[in-house]
């Protein structure tokens, strides 16, 4: 078995104190602090390295935090080790006798697995099994209403590109506790597309890499999609025929190869009965073909949609229909745009790669895919200087494991709330 220690959990009393020791005294960051209403639990984590440091605060007195710490005091809680596949895991360990507190996972924070070995069988110690969120990333269909427009995040599986590749001049002991890249280099990248339901109909923002990618290029991208589109979409009750209206952010293959199907009739509209609303200016970026980009742009992916007439194509910035408004965020490539949705007040934003994942909240951590970088600092400054005070919905499309959240500052530190 193979086991990377992922945190020590430590429960605190006085978080001020704690804080004054590990973040004053050490130096060291804290970096995200996510609330566990479950269990009561405050998590404060401060990344070292490969490893974290989890502060536990409760929030309540029935806490299992609180308990401990009335029983035992403040101090070491747990240790919690990352494995590839937590079931095997729990198998083998249930095979050799060992006590387990949990002998099936559950949801952990972070869209993880976790389970928990009983401290008898581990020399006193709590230890916490974890696997990462990655291999949750094909199941999700998450669901919530904004205004009169319900949002469902409908994912066609994932796929892994270079670590180097998105984040830039990002160095990677900055970015690889946010983002454990394989033995490859290569980090997960959720591919999830976001359904809008309104009275005008059926809409779809970006749809995925599609089936036809070939064995090597699959391989080469880390492709999973053990379950596709179709399936996620059939989870959320629609049909590829259910669709009206698919809306590119741009024409990269991880965005828009889900639009054209292979069949025996030859390559097809994949929604059979819906219009393909595209920029003009990305799709002749896109066809051109340019050598610096057309590893990313696949024509069978486009061409046969026009071969189809089935494209309407819009130059400017505009409300594509009521609730959803394109905007130009130069940068990832020239005409990548992003989705903004409103109704009832409230705004969200389909970010695509302007800010793929939550890692990306930084104004300067940018992909060395971007075309045009010095673009995409210069957009990102302004976005999410506005997502931040006007308090925008960011629907993270490429992040493994939180769909949306709400990006967050606090003492010159951003970190992301999540929703779904
Ligand atoms: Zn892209």
């Amino acid at each position: 078995m193979k086991a990377v220690l992922d945190h020590v959990g430590i429960a605190v009393q006085d978080l001020d104190k704690a804080l004054a020791f590990f973040r004053d005294a050490l130096g060291l960051e804290v970096e995200v602090t996510e609330e566990v209403y479950a269990q009561r639990v405050r998590a404060h984590f401060i990344p070292t390295g490969q490893s974290a440091i989890e502060l536990l605060e409760a929030t309540a007195s029935e806490s299992a935090i609180a308990k401990y710490i009335d029983k035992r005091g403040p101090g070491i809680h747990h240790i919690t080790l990352r494995v590839p596949d937590i079931r095997a895991t729990l198998a083998q360990l249930k095979e050799r006798g060992v006590r387990l507190v949990d002998e099936q996972p559950r949801p952990g924070a972070e869209g993880a697995l976790v389970a928990f070995i009983h401290p008898s069988a581990a020399h006193g110690v709590l230890v916490e099994l974890k696997q990462a969120a990655r291999r949750l990333v094909e199941q999700w269909v998450t669901q919530m209403a904004l205004g009169s427009l319900q949002l469902t995040t409908v994912s066609d599986g994932s796929f892994r590109v270079d670590g180097g590749a998105m984040f830039g001049v990002v160095p990677r002991p900055l970015w690889e506790s946010k983002a454990p890249p394989d033995d490859s280099g290569r980090i997960v990248l959720a591919m999830r597309a976001l359904l809008v339901e309104a009275d005008w109909g059926r809409m779809l923002i970006d749809c995925g890499a599609g089936g036809k990618l070939d064995a090597k290029w699959s391989q080469i991208c880390g492709l999973e999609r053990a379950r596709s589109l179709d399936h996620t979409l059939a989870e959320a009750g629609v049909e590829p025929d259910g669709i009206d209206i698919v809306l590119a952010t741009h024409l990269h293959f991880d965005r828009v190869g889900g639009a054209v199907s292979r069949t025996a009739r030859g390559l097809v509209p994949h929604f059979p009965k819906a219009r393909y609303v595209i920029r003009r200016g990305e799709w002749i970026a896109a066809a051109e073909q340019h050598p610096r980009s057309r590893g990313t742009y696949f024509c069978d992916d486009f061409l046969p949609l026009e071969q189809a007439g089935v494209v309407d194509f819009f130059d400017d910035d505009r409300e594509i229909r009521p609730g959803v408004r394109v905007v130009r965020a130069c940068g990832h490539t020239a005409h990548h745009q992003v989705v903004y949705l409103e109704s009832g007040g409230k705004t969200a934003v389909f970010a695509a790669d302007a800010v793929p994942t939550q890692a990306h909240i930084q104004d300067n951590w940018i992909a060395a895919l971007d075309l045009y970088p010095m673009e995409s600092f210069a957009f990102k400054q302004r976005f999410l200087r506005e997502a931040i005070d006007r308090e925008h919905l960011i629907f993270f499309d490429h992040d493994p494991s939180v769909s949306a959240g709400y990006i967050r500052e606090k003492d010159g530190k951003r970190f992301v709330q999540r929703v779904i």
